[in-house]
């Protein structure tokens, strides 16, 4: 074979051919380069297992031994267990679902690494582990002390039979017989300021290192690179944004918009008050706003936007209301028409329901200019939407979007500003790098009068309980949300489900109560006449799938329960957590969780019921996912950071920050250890545009 070089095909590699190759393709690895970047998503070493004589109940453990004996157990359900021995001794692990495939896997005396939640039930049994197979190695890894890396697995690679143990092989042949060194574009001063190792090191030794340290050290040498391309990115993009210019012009706040802050039927707090102010200073800038308005869920961040697009029209200018789902689109809709409509402001809505002869004269008045705010959903980018000066492009929730949709959006206009609202307050360091080319305004206040949300999380096992809570709270004059986590039964997840819940709980449990539903199937008529209903209280429970998660508005709802709590993210549970407690009455939340429980859940869960302010609640979400599964990293345009750990990585994050800042500023004057590596980023991301918002 040639010389093993960083840009050699993997499928010249012993063991990889076509097929191996094109599952590797596939997940985005075709150089031998590509696999050194594969990282280990966690390590074997024989310090982090335990032996299985000391397992504890509820503590999470990691164990490596021999399959004993196996097979299918029959009783009240069917379930297939597996025996795991060590030196020490022998423990159950159980599966209840997936049972045929697990038939097939285990054999005789293969060796296993098993990571799950110890649990009690007639003796110590691991239900729903996580499985690595070792071959041999687990024999070397006991006896030897080796660390060994695990790899990140799809189906696909599995199915291509390239499992983390022969991933574990290639890496190792690479590895030995590696002719090329990993340039490194890093000043030496830059690497010893955070302690860094170089890029060849860290990259070959986060495969094999010689302990926990290194691991960790390389990991952050890789998180490092990672921080700069991305603030790279993140900067060019504001510096073109503070550049442009745009071609409409803002008057002093008017008339109309006193008149309409006179109206409301409340004052506006303190945090809505600030920004607003920012909102206009950014308005009558001359360079087109690009701000992001957080605020946690029932601060009110729509009335901020509604007196935003006042001021627009005020100016003769339009705006685009964008928003996730049809309910939400409407109910901004029918709250602010009215009011608007007194002023002369007019407003109309267009959504995917929205008839055909309609949505032409909808269409038609905007393009002339007759419309001043379009409420909408998704179905604002199409291309017969056109607007005849399109001023100001609102975006709610607008984490539930893509790039692309907000894109296209924000094209109706020339260089328009930009507000995109979002209720999961983001983590500073999440801020900086997702949104580092927006600014940011935080509405940091509640209305008064709320009363913090009661949150408790319970088993499934006690669900009369709850139920009949729900009854009391009901018969006290509140109403209740019963969320589930499917529309209809499915054959392959064993979850709850609204539909059947719905005929069975109204005609049990809440006979003589009215009970309505709501799920994503339901046509947007019937679904508008139940929403109404509930916010009429003419319905005491609504039962519903998440289409209610974002925005729905009823201050009476008092109680929510979910179900399947433990099947949904953080972030999630605290989004529907604020459909309730909106006026003045205690609102209390509960959590069902249905065992078996990952220990993810659990901590997610413990963590719903502590934390009642989103900002912990984000910071604890970026901690347990990851920032990738929370805020949609992969469709937004931001390099994937597969070594970077926000929560833990705040200080390198400030340091790439400002060692960017610098290169971009000082580029003049940059010695030619930094100019060479600004021109290293300038060529890593010269193909790579970075247009989060479109803008
Ligand atoms: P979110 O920030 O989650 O979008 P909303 O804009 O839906 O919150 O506001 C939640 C509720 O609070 C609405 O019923 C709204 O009318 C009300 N509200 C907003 N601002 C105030 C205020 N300053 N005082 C009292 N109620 C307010
Ligand atoms: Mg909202």
């Amino acid at each position: 074979m040639a010389e093993l070089k960083l840009d050699s095909p993997l499928q010249y590699l012993k063991g990889v051919g076509p097929q191996k190759a094109a599952a590797f393709e596939k997940a985005g690895l075709s150089t031998v380069q590509d696999l050194l970047f594969y990282l280990p998503r966690a390590y074997l070493d024989r310090t982090s297992v335990t032996p299985i004589r000391d397992v504890k109940v509820d503590q999470s453990a990691t164990i490596v031994g021999q399959v004993k004996a196996h097979g299918m157990l029959h009783g009240k359900r069917r379930r297939y267990e597996v025996i795991l021995q060590d030196d020490t001794g022998a423990i159950p692990l159980l599966w209840f679902q997936g049972l045929r495939f697990w038939e097939r896997l285990f054999k005789k005396g293969m060796w296993f690494a098993a990571t799950g939640t110890v649990s009690y039930f007639q003796g110590y049994q691991m239900v729903h582990p996580d499985l690595e197979r070792l071959g041999d190695e687990g024999d070397q890894m006991i006896h030897a002390g080796r660390i060994i890396p695990v790899y990140p697995q799809t189906a696909e690679l599995i199915k291509a039979g390239l499992s983390s143990k022969t991933i574990r092989r290639l890496t190792t042949f690479v590895l030995e017989n590696l002719k090329d060194r990993i340039e490194d574009p890093l000043p030496v001063s830059e690497a010893e300021r955070f302690a860094l190792p170089d890029r060849h090191k860290a990259i070959c030794k986060i495969h094999y290192p010689d302990d926990r340290a290194q691991v960790e050290a390389c990991r952050r040498r890789m998180a490092f690179d990672e921080l700069l391309e991305l603030q790279y990115l993140v900067l060019r993009s504001r510096q073109e944004k503070t550049a442009a210019r745009k071609g409409h012009s803002y008057a002093a706040p008017g008339e109309r918009l006193r008149v309409f802050k006179e109206r409301l039927a409340f004052e506006l707090t303190s945090g809505q008050k600030k920004v607003v102010k920012e909102i206009f200073a950014d308005l009558q800038s001359e360079h087109p706003m690009s701000r992001l308005l957080q605020g946690d869920v029932g601060c009110g961040k729509t009335v901020v936007a509604i007196i935003a697009a006042l001021y627009v029209a005020e100016n003769n200018l339009q705006t685009a209301f964008m928003a996730p789902t049809e309910i939400l689109a409407e109910q901004h809709y029918r709250n602010w028409r009215e009011p608007l409509q007194a002023l002369g402001v007019n407003s109309a809505l267009l959504t995917a329901s929205t008839g055909k002869a309609e949505k032409e004269t909808v269409a038609a008045a905007c393009a002339r200019g007759e419309v001043d705010i379009l409420f909408g959903t998704h179905a604002l980018i199409y291309d017969y939407v056109s607007f005849s000066r399109l001023g100001l492009v609102i975006i709610d929730e607008q984490h539930r979007f893509g790039v692309k949709q907000r894109g296209k959006l924000y094209k109706k206009g020339e260089t328009p500003d930009l507000l995109v609202m979002t209720a999961t307050p983001i983590p500073r360091t999440l801020a900086l790098t997702l949104y580092g080319d927006l600014n940011i305004s935080s509405i940091d206040t509640m209305p008064p009068g709320r009363k913090p949300i009661r949150t408790v999380w319970r088993y499934y096992s006690v669900r009369q309980r709850v139920y009949q809570f729900v009854r009391d709270d009901i018969g006290r004059g509140g109403q209740a949300y019963i969320i589930y986590p499917l529309i209809e039964k499915s054959d392959r997840v064993e979850l709850e489900n609204v539909e059947d819940a719905f005929a069975d709980l109204s005609a049990n449990e809440f006979a003589g109560l009215r009970v309505g539903m709501v799920h994503g199937r339901i046509k947007a008529k019937e679904r508008d006449d139940v929403l109404a209903r509930f916010r009429d209280r003419q319905l005491d429970i609504l039962m519903a799938t998440t289409v209610v998660e974002v925005g729905i508005d009823n201050p009476n709802a008092t109680v929510m329960v979910i179900e399947h709590a433990e099947r949904f993210g953080l972030a999630q549970l605290h989004q529907l957590r604020g459909r309730i407690g909106r006026g003045t009455r205690k609102a209390t939340m509960v959590a069902l969780a249905h065992p078996p429980i990952s220990d993810i859940a659990r901590r997610r869960l413990d963590y719903l019921v502590q934390a009642t302010d989103g900002f912990k609640v984000a910071e604890a979400d970026l901690e347990l996912r990851g920032p990738g599964e929370i805020f949609g990293v992969r469709q937004s345009g931001v390099p994937e950071m597969r070594a970077t750990r926000l929560s833990a990585d705040a200080d390198l994050l400030e340091g790439a920050r400002s060692l960017v800042e610098r290169l971009i500023t000082d580029t003049k004057s940059l010695d030619s250890e930094y100019g060479r590596l600004y021109t290293y980023l300038q060529s890593l991301t010269a193909e790579r545009m970075l247009a989060p918002f479109g803008g």
